[in-house]
């Protein structure tokens, strides 16, 4: 039976999953979009764009995710040690040597005195040794390092809203958190926390797509990155093992004192999808384009339209995912 679903499932991933729509080469440090390579940040010049593929890149991320690497170090020992111990182990092995106690020759009510006093007394012990267990663990909860995500929120789609319709064409790609099948897909990767912000990275792209506005007219959407507001789902980290395996390829380690300190650590995905049917309102500049494929002159029904730069839309009705 496994050797069946595992050819299903080879079959599945070499006939929809394309190769990523672009290369991450970089990182916003600031928002933590993944971009390709050279690309700026949609945020503008004032958001901070580092190199993934460069050690010094890399660290100038983990800085911003955990600290210098002095602090980073120092976060570590204090996880490492607990806090201090409260020494209940010497206390309960001090004690071990009671349970001989009941042995020595005594008779009757004396004995039974005696035992129910020893049994209180390792119930003492044995509160105690417990109490003192959690204090050690909450100690080292405490003290653990706690990643900080971007300053700032992912640029949002624009003030500028332009026409809207429906999405045209077959799905292309699987989205990574929840299997759909689609044509675009967005990731939030999130890390809990009781301050600040908790966005650790943000990725995005599409195998392409067209959108058949209400005019009539057809909007390309060529394959790469994009941007997308809409519906979300959220999943766990344990039930998303793509995304997983997807962010331990980005996430080289150059220094051993790193260990265990992602530049990208995470426990939940906000993941939104775009998928044919749905209804979508392009953001953003657009521009005109001959439609190569079509025969005749520079005439409205042969014109297509593209966006300018990254395309970005928001899902304003959603088909039922099936
Ligand atoms: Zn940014």
């Amino acid at each position: 039976m496994s050797s069946t679903s595992l050819t299903v499932s080879k079959a599945n991933q070499t006939s929809i999953t394309p190769r990523a729509a672009f290369p991450r080469a970089r990182v916003c440090v600031d928002c933590r979009t993944l971009l390709g390579p050279k690309e700026a940040c949609d945020g503008g010049p004032k958001h901070r764009v580092v190199s993934i593929e460069t050690p010094t890149g890399r660290n100038a991320l983990r800085t911003e995710v955990w600290g210098p690497p002095s602090v980073r170090r120092r976060a570590k020992q204090l996880a490492k040690a607990g806090g201090t111990s409260l020494g209940a182990g010497s206390i309960f092995e001090g004690c071990t040597g009671c349970s001989d106690c009941g042995t020595a020759a005594l008779e009757g009510e004396f004995v039974v005195i005696v035992a129910v006093i020893a049994l209180i007394a390792a119930a003492g012990v044995a509160l105690y040794w417990i109490i003192a267990k959690i204090v050690e663990a909450i100690r080292a909860y405490q003290n653990r390092p706690r990643p900080n995500g971007g300053i700032t929120k992912p640029p949002s789609l624009g003030r500028r809203a332009g026409p809207s319709g429906v999405v045209m064409g077959q799905t292309g790609m699987l989205a990574p958190a929840t299997g759909t099948s689609c044509v675009a897909w967005s990731l939030d990767l999130r890390n809990k926390r009781f301050l600040g912000t908790d966005l650790m990275l943000h990725d995005a792209e599409t195998s392409g797509f067209e959108v058949k506005l209400d005019d009539g007219t057809t909007l390309r959407v060529p394959g790469g990155r994009i941007r997308i507001e809409g519906p979300r789902e959220r999943v766990d980290r344990s039930d998303a093992s793509p995304v997983d395996e997807f962010v331990q390829t980005i996430s080289h380690e150059d220094d051993p004192e790193d260990a265990g300190l992602d530049p990208f650590p995470f426990d939940t995905v906000d993941e939104i999808v775009v998928r044919p049917g749905d209804r979508v309102r392009v953001f953003g500049e657009l521009e005109r384009e001959a439609d190569p494929a079509a025969p005749g002159g520079y005439r409205a029904s042969n014109v297509l339209l593209v966006p300018k730069g990254v395309p970005a839309l928001r899902v304003e009705r959603q088909e039922d995912r099936k």
